[in-house]
């Protein structure tokens, strides 16, 4: 602990679930409680706009942790607020405005209602020569289907990955409906309101989620500057901290780096390892039901892996 406690443990989360349940990449609220409650015991939590304030003006950061929520799905209001509320704990949730706004979908949901959709089997669906099976006979081969399509296309352009999501909807033989539907539905400027109010900081995750190194200039700097100006006006306050969508190492750049600071956010947090300190930079930890990963990294043990690493 000690070793460690000048690294920030700072979690990511993306989606909840009600207590007992289970859900593709998220955690139900009775397990989502025991993170906090074990976060709690060691840790003071703070937002990750406090954290950069603090880290600014050279102020202790020592056994901090920051919550941090990607997306702005409704189930975060659902079931972690209430769980946040009641002890009165902090976190910050990075929202993609336009899903908010009830404008889109993000695209990897639309594969996921199709997977999910199908009935049990095993089918072969083929786009642009490449032959995908997708398997449906259980839970853990319908979720390694979705995360092979969700692979494939996180690295195709705009109108490619919609074409395969098109190609895949039309030879399933599922219709995927205009607007998400409940499963995957965002939060609505209200609940962001309410949760602001109660330690709930709201940071941008872009208008529409694309990954930023892959798009061109003009539309990276719509994606930083206007989900900025969006959530300012619909919140009416100030936004100061961003999320990279995908955040992976390609998924940024210097450029994108740069876009973000000149933006005017005060700092940025991704999924990638951690290196020397840049507040555009700032690594996270996943944070899933194992719970004797997420103590692991509760007690740092990430940070001292990564430096025995370093030191190979
Ligand atoms: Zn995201």
């Amino acid at each position: 602990m000690k070793l460690t406690q000048d690294y920030p443990k700072i979690f990511l989360y993306h989606r909840f679930c009600e207590p007992g349940s289970t859900i593709w990449g998220g955690i139900s609220q009775d397990e989502f409680e025991w993170h906090i409650e074990r976060v709690t015991e060691k840790y003071e939590v703070i937002c990750f706009a406090e954290f950069l304030l603090r880290k600014q003006r050279q102020a202790s950061t020592r056994n901090c942790a920051i919550i941090t929520v990607d997306d702005g799905y409704r189930d975060f209001y659902q079931y972690a607020y209430p769980v946040l509320k009641k002890s009165s704990v902090p976190a910050t949730l990075f929202v993609t405005s336009d899903f908010i706004q009830q404008r889109i979908w993000l695209w990897p949901d639309k594969l996921k209602y199709i997977v999910q959709q199908l009935q049990s089997g095993r089918y072969s669906f083929e786009f642009n020569h490449d032959c995908f099976e997708i398997n449906t006979l259980d839970n853990a081969s319908r979720l390694a289907s979705w995360m092979r399509l969700s692979n494939t296309c996180i690295r195709l352009p705009l109108t490619k990955r919609e074409m395969l999501i098109k190609s895949l909807s039309e030879s399933m033989g599922i219709e995927v409906p205009r607007f998400p539907s409940k499963d995957y539905e965002a939060c609505n400027w209200n609940e962001l309101r309410e949760m602001q109010m109660n330690r709930i900081e709201i940071g941008s995750h872009t208008l529409t989620h694309p990954v930023l190194s892959m798009i061109p200039v003009d539309e990276m700097l719509k994606e930083l500057n206007d989900s900025k100006v969006e959530i300012e006006q619909m919140l009416n306050g100030q936004v100061s901290t961003f999320c990279y969508p995908h955040g992976g190492e390609n998924d940024i750049n210097d450029a994108v780096v740069k876009a973000t600071a000149e933006a005017g956010y005060r700092g940025a947090v991704h999924g990638n390892p951690p290196r020397e300190w840049n507040p555009f930079l700032v690594p996270r930890m996943g944070a899933d039901d194992d719970r004797k990963e997420f103590i692991w990294r509760l007690c740092g043990m990430e940070y001292v892996t990564a430096r025995i690493k370093a030191l190979l």
